[in-house]
Formats: C-alpha cells, sequence, structure tokens
C-alpha cells in the first residue's frame, strides 16, 4: 500500500508535518516581564467595553496596549475620553493624519493644528499608515512621496511636541518578487493576491524605502518608530547600517518575529548591539498568537512551530535573550520614547 503511494503528489499548502524531534519545550503564554505592545490596532475603541480586553491583555502580561488607530478630531477623541474613564492606565492612542487634499492651499497648516489639537485630546504619538507611498494622491492627482516636503510641517511638529511618529512603509520586498517557487512569500501572495507589487504598482521597493530614509534623515529632531524593523529583519546587517547612520529611528518587530526566530543567533547580537533601540510589536490582535513572540525572545528553544504558514513555513527557535535586554524590549524602551505611560506598572 505505502508503494502505491510513494509518488503521490501533495499540496504545499496540504503539507504540514508533525516533528518528531524531542528537545526540551517551554511554551509561553505569558511574557516574563509586563510590557507594552506599540503596535496595535483596535477598531471600535471609542465604544466598546475596554474592561474586556483588559482581560485578555493581563492574561499576556499586557501592561500597555498602543492602539496606533486613534483616528483624529472627535473620533480619537471619543476613544481617549473612553480610556480615561475606564481603563487610563492601560491604553495609548497615536493619531492619524487625514492626507485627503495635500497639495491644497492651507493643507498642511491644518493638519498640524489638527494634530495639536489630538494631542491635547490624550493622542501620544502618530502613527502613518503605508497608504503613505502606495495610494495617497495629492490635489493633482500624483502620488504623495513618503518624503514629500509638503508634509515636512508635520514631521517637525511631532519633533516639536515630542510625539514619537510609527510608520510603516511598504511591505515585504517578496511582495515585488515573482510569484513562483523561489518566493519565500509565495503561499501569501497565493491567498492574498492584492498584496503582489510591482515596479509600477505603484513603485519599487527601493524606491518606498529610500524615500523612507530620506524622511528619516531629513528630520533628525523627531523620533520615528520605523513598523516592521523596517522590512529588513531579514537583513539585519543593512537595518544595523541604517541604525548606525540614523540615530533618530528605533524599530519594532510587528509581524516580523518568523524572521527572527529563523536566525537566532542573529538576531540575538542584533538585541544586544541594539537593546536600546527595540520595542515590542505585534500588529494585528490574536491573543493566542504572542506565545510564538515570547518563545522566540525569551527561551532557547530549538525548531517549535510558528503560527502561520504564510508568513514562515520554517521553523523557529529561541534568542534566549537576557532579563536586563527583556526588558529593555518589553517596556524600558517604550517607556522613554512615548509620552505618559504610567511607570508605576513596570519593575525597575
Ligand atoms: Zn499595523
Amino acid at each position: 500500500m505505502a508503494c502505491a503511494q510513494s509518488g503521490a503528489k501533495m499540496d504545499f499548502e496540504k503539507y504540514a508535518p508533525v516533528s518528531t524531534l524531542v528537545v526540551p519545550e517551554h511554551k509561553l503564554h505569558r511574557a516574563r516581564y509586563p510590557f507594552i505592545d506599540v503596535h496595535n490596532h483596535q477598531w471600535n475603541m471609542s465604544v466598546s467595553d475596554l474592561n474586556n480586553l483588559v482581560k485578555d491583555m493581563d492574561k499576556l502580561n499586557m501592561a500597555v496596549m498602543v492602539n496606533l488607530s486613534g483616528g483624529n478630531g472627535n473620533q480619537l477623541k471619543t476613544k481617549t475620553d473612553n480610556i480615561r474613564s475606564t481603563a487610563p492606565k492601560r491604553f495609548i492612542v497615536f493619531a492619524n493624519v487625514d492626507f485627503g487634499g495635500v497639495g491644497k492651499a492651507g493643507w498642511a497648516e491644518a493638519a498640524v493644528k489638527q494634530l495639536e489639537e489630538d494631542v491635547q485630546h490624550g493622542a501620544n504619538g502618530l502613527k502613518i499608515f503605508k497608504n503613505l507611498g502606495f495610494s495617497v494622491k495629492d490635489n493633482d492627482g500624483k502620488r504623495v512621496t513618503v518624503d514629500d516636503p509638503r508634509l515636512d510641517a508635520i514631521w517637525n511638529k511631532c519633533g516639536e511636541l515630542k510625539i514619537p511618529v510609527l510608520i510603516h512603509t511598504a511591505d515585504p520586498k517578496s511582495f515585488w518578487d515573482e510569484e513562483d517557487e523561489h518566493n519565500e512569500r509565495w503561499l501569501e501572495l497565493a491567498t492574498h493576491p492584492n498584496r503582489k507589487r510591482g515596479a509600477t504598482n505603484p513603485v519599487p521597493f527601493e524606491t518606498l524605502i529610500e524615500e523612507q530614509h530620506r524622511l528619516f534623515k531629513k528630520h533628525p529632531k523627531t523620533t520615528f518608530i520605523a513598523a516592521h524593523f523596517g522590512w529588513y529583519p531579514n537583513d539585519l546587517g543593512k537595518l544595523g547600517q541604517l541604525m548606525d547612520a540614523l540615530p533618530n529611528i528605533v524599530v519594532e518587530f510587528g509581524a516580523v518575529i518568523a524572521e527572527l526566530g529563523r536566525q537566532p543567533k542573529a538576531a540575538r547580537a542584533f538585541f544586544e548591539k541594539y537593546q536600546d533601540r527595540i520595542l515590542f510589536g505585534k500588529d494585528s490582535w490574536v491573543p493566542e498568537e504572542y506565545a510564538t513572540y515570547f518563545r522566540v525572545l525569551e527561551t532557547e528553544d530549538e525548531y517549535f512551530p510558528y503560527h502561520k504558514k504564510y508568513h514562515a513555513f520554517w521553523a523557529m527557535y529561541g534568542m534566549g535573550l537576557s532579563d536586563s535586554i527583556l526588558k529593555k524590549v518589553y517596556y524600558k524602551n517604550a517607556l522613554r520614547i512615548i509620552p505618559n505611560i504610567d511607570k508605576s506598572q513596570f519593575p525597575n
């Protein structure tokens, strides 16, 4: 019978072998220290009962969640009001810029004024989504580049207000590559065809990334949090060069822990070198997925599964970070960079 099956083909999507490797396992459902997730999205924070969210956070030892989807104006204010009255210490909200009308007379002044008002209403940072660079158009229908000088006043204001800008530009480079058997993200592109990019859709990966780096360089007094390790989690040498050149940037590892977990030695060396400039981020709010993050950061476990095959068909290894580095990554760096987080919730 086995012989009859031996030549059978199987879909890559179906193949999910159970590892027979027997090694010590340390499955973690809670972080070793209270932590701040600097990359989260909550869409209905304005009306929902935050107590349920807090219960889920407590299970993970998440002391503070940073909701990057604050919006602006009244939308933002209803969120910060709700937080103040229910769980003031547990949530931080970042504002978002409305890019409609870039290039119209007075647009930048109005955007800056809105941001100042949002900060008065309790925003503690600005989040820029990847639509800047991808799809934001100016008044004449032209793509607004990430480093467009018409936005300069916004970045300068963030520096002045001492609030960080968390910015997501572009996507994994593989989304621009041929969608074939050599592409590490083939499965993600096959299951999410709208993520495919190309040289003219809208521009090459390198163009977007270079725009972002010029933006960082042009505003040295503004602190930027490069989301998703600046999309260089798979080339930490390159990311290190960028961080050496630009002291105003820090990084967070939302959605890229699978890249770190496949290179535990290089990643650990990177965390040792840049221990003051790495923040904990996750991105999508799926509480059970945090276990992978804790295990890669804290343990020295070998060859354990990642939670999403279209990000990684490979297994994870733990970095086994020291307690002092874990504390920095889990909360100390965020406490330094994001204003108004209640410090009493964290150990020294
Ligand atoms: Zn995000």
